[in-house]
């Protein structure tokens, strides 16, 4: 009988296994169509300075949209898109956007950045460093008007290789940000040989800062070691008027989160702007 149980068992997991491979194939097609059919969004979510309480730049989501009108996590087809390398023709689709998106920012406000995630497999592309220099100019953008965040797990792949391109952006005059920073499972210590410009600590960080003294203690260590280094620092996912308070007595210079503004569509932001 135990036999037959396991066998069942297994038989359910395959059974389990083969449905969530269809259900990535078909997702996998679906994000193609979307893709092809420029069915992707841009939602922008503003960057605040928290001394001044003013919007010094907004950083650029994708969004995805089923034709019911529901909303693909990114934290689900962004993996998916990884995976399958449709991260490459879809962060181009980002980029150029951003691009165009921007042009209209700058109307209302002069100083104004966006930032945009990169993924690590346009890190490791050959001419990576020109194709995003080609776009800026193709909009005649300013270099300094775009930023690029990025993920530790750059590192893991050929951090010499991450490093020089890291380097060559910010040679180029454009701002490089380590993202989820803390997430990661590479050492403070790297941080010294990154030409980065600033960091994101992640929400993970951010949510318990009022009230943990042991999250407390870890971003201001996060923020006497950026002081050091010259690295600006952004807080994430600040919800509430005491957590923005807090980071700004502890001298965090920027922050964003849903307490200052959800992510939204470009003409939401132009009105804030106006
Ligand atoms: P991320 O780059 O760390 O972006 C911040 C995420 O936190 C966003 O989630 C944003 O909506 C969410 N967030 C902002 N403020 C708050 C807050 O106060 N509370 C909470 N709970 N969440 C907050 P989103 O838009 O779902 O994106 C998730 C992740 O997907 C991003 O994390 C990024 O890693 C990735 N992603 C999004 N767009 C792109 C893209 O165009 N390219 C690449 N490569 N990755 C992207
Ligand atoms: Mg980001
Ligand atoms: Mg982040
Ligand atoms: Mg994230």
């Amino acid at each position: 009988f135990a036999k037959r149980q396991g066998r069942n068992h297994l038989h359910f997991f395959k059974r389990a296994e083969e449905h969530s491979k269809r259900v990535d194939i078909h997702l996998r097609n679906r994000f193609q169509q979307a893709i092809d059919e420029e069915k992707l969004a841009l939602h922008y979510q503003p960057i605040i300075a928290l001394q001044s309480g003013e919007m010094v730049g907004v950083e650029a989501l994708m969004r995805w949209q089923l034709e019911d009108g529901s909303f693909v996590p990114p934290d689900t087809f962004i993996p998916m898109a990884e995976a399958t390398g449709q991260i490459i023709p879809a962060s181009e689709w980002a980029m150029e956007q951003a691009c165009v998106d921007l042009k209209q920012m700058l109307e209302k406000r002069e100083q104004l950045c966006v930032s945009v995630n990169l993924s690590v497999l346009q890190f490791s592309r050959a001419n990576f460093f020109e194709q995003i220099i080609t776009t800026i100019e193709a909009h005649g953008l300013a270099n300094n008007r775009i930023e690029l965040e990025l993920t530790e797990s750059i590192l893991m792949d050929d951090s010499d290789h991450a490093i020089k391109l890291i380097e060559r952006f910010r040679n180029a005059g454009i701002a490089t940000s380590i993202d989820d920073f803390g997430t990661g499972f590479s050492s403070l210590s790297y941080l010294k040989k990154l030409p980065v410009n600033r960091l994101k600590i992640d929400r993970a960080f951010i949510q318990d800062i009022v009230g943990k003294s042991s999250d407390e203690a870890i971003v201001r260590g996060i923020l006497a070691m950026a002081r050091q280094l010259d690295i600006e620092v952004v807080a994430e996912g600040i919800e509430t008027a005491e957590q923005a308070i807090r980071l700004t007595e502890l001298g965090c210079g920027f922050g964003q989160g849903y307490y200052f503004a959800k992510p939204k569509p470009l003409a939401e932001i132009l009105k804030d702007l106006e």
